[in-house]
Formats: structure tokens, sequence, C-alpha cells
């Protein structure tokens, strides 16, 4: 890798439930009707879409647990996924630090680093020999699972994580905030982004509490989104 290089984060949305809208929507039918819930699968789409948004507007929202979304997200940093894993309610699984070996320095650049040349070279620095001690420590015959105290949070990795759609809307709550850290909320942008795609209904009002809520949980009144 070349110094300095900054990562771009990837997300992809690996699957999702099938018919992701026409679940929950059949579960916010069946809590009203008589007939079975398989016999609920011919109901028209104009109707069960009806439903959904009915139930979504009382907040009936467990409703939307029937449907998760699996994400695979890339070249991010550790100080990211500490932040995504504090969600309970989710899946994941995380490229180890003590079965892969990081020979190669691979590392985020804050952008507020990165757009100042004497800091970034600073910054650079620091990483270069944070990876020559690693490496160093491993070919002393330390394990990777002790050499990576001293990897640092920049450091990139991989996670694969699944959420159900109302454990989403709570992480877009928290992490769609602009006063959420900078990295985790070009995250929840994206995986909003690509939810909204396939579950338009469930997501349509998704994103912070200002939002969602029309309040500021921060009451942060500076805040351009601040609800007037
Ligand atoms: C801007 C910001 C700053 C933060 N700063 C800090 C910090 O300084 N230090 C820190 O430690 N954390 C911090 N956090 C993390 C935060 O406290 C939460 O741990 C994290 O956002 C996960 O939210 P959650 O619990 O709602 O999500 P989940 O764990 O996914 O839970 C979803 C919901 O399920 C319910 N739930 C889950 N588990 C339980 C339970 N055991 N008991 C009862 N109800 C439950 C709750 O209603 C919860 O909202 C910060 C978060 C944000 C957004």
């Amino acid at each position: 890798m070349k110094w300095g290089v900054n990562h771009k984060m990837n997300v992809k949305l690996l699957g999702y439930t099938p018919d992701p809208e026409k679940i929950p929507a059949m579960a916010g039918m069946l809590t009203h009707s008589k007939s079975k819930p398989e016999d609920l699968e011919k109901a028209p789409e104009k109707q069960l879409n009806a439903v959904l948004k009915e139930v979504l507007k009382m907040g009936h929202t467990s409703v939307i647990e029937h449907t998760s979304f699996t994400f695979a997200i890339s070249d991010v940093s550790r100080s990211l996924t500490h932040q995504l894993v504090r969600h309970r309610i989710a899946s994941y699984a995380q490229q180890s630090q003590r079965y892969v070996d990081f020979k190669e320095p691979n590392y985020v650049t804050p952008p507020k680093i990165a757009k100042n040349k004497k800091m970034k070279k600073a910054y650079d620095k620091t990483m270069k020999n944070i990876w020559e001690e690693y490496n160093k420590l491993r070919d002393m015959g330390i394990p990777a699972e002790d050499s990576r105290f001293i990897l640092p949070n920049a450091a990139c990795t991989n996670i694969i994580v699944t959420m159900n759609a109302r454990s989403l809307l709570n992480f877009f709550e928290l992490r769609c905030c602009l006063h959420a850290q900078w990295e985790i909320r070009q995250l929840a942008n994206k995986m909003l982004g690509e939810v909204k795609k396939v579950a338009p209904i469930i997501f349509k009002n998704a994103g912070p509490a200002c939002k969602t809520k029309n309040y500021c949980p921060e009451n942060k009144k500076d805040c351009p989104l601040y609800p007037r």
C-alpha cells in the first residue's frame, strides 16, 4: 500500500428478507384479521402497502422486525466498528486481529488530518512507526493476538452486520445525526441509502431524531437541523 492513501469505505447490501415490506404488512394485517396468515399473502399489493403505512404511523414497529438486512462493510476503522457493535440488536462477524496478520500498514485517515499537510505527514509517520514495531514483535515470535495491542484505532477492518428494520431505524436515528462521529455517520447514511431502494415505505421517514421525532436528543440549538 502507498503511504497516506485515504481509504474509502465500502458498503454493500449483501441480502435481505425476500418481500421485505410484504411480510411486515401481512403481520400488521394479521393482528386485525380473522384470516390465516398464509391467506393474507393473496391480499392486493395496494392494500398491503396501505396497511404497512398505517401500522408504521401508529408506531407499531414490531411488525418490521420480521425483515432483516445484511451489509458487507469494508475499509473502515476499528474506531468505527467499536461504536457499531454497541448496537446490540444485531448480528456481527468481524475480521480477526488474532487470525489475520497485518504486516502491511492499512489505516483510515480522518479528513481533518488529511487536509492539513503537516498534520498528515506526522500522522503517516506515526502509523509507519506503529507498523514497523508490530512487524518487529511478530518477527520476534510474539503472536498476532499480542502484537495487535499496539495497533491503532485507525487500523482498517472489515465486518458483516445483520440488523432487522426496527433496529436499523434506531441505528439511523442515533447515527445519521449531525453530532454522531463522522465515520459512523457516513456509514449510516450509506446504509440508509441502500435500504431505501428496497424498502421505501419502511425507511421513507428514517433518519436522525430531529427528522423522525421532531426533537433533538442532544439539544444542540446551533445545529442547522435543530427543530424550530
Ligand atoms: C452521539 C453518540 C454518542 C455516544 N457516546 C457514548 C459514550 O460516550 N460512551 C458510551 O459508552 N456509549 C456512547 N454511545 C453509545 C450509546 O450509548 C449506545 O450504546 C449505542 O448508541 C447503541 O444504542 P442502543 O442501545 O439504542 O442500540 P441497541 O443496543 O441496538 O438497542 C436497541 C434498543 O433496544 C433496547 N435495549 C437493548 N438492550 C437493552 C437492555 N439491556 N435493556 C433495556 N433495553 C434494551 C433499547 O430500547 C435500545 O434503544 C454514544 C452514542 C451516540 C449516538
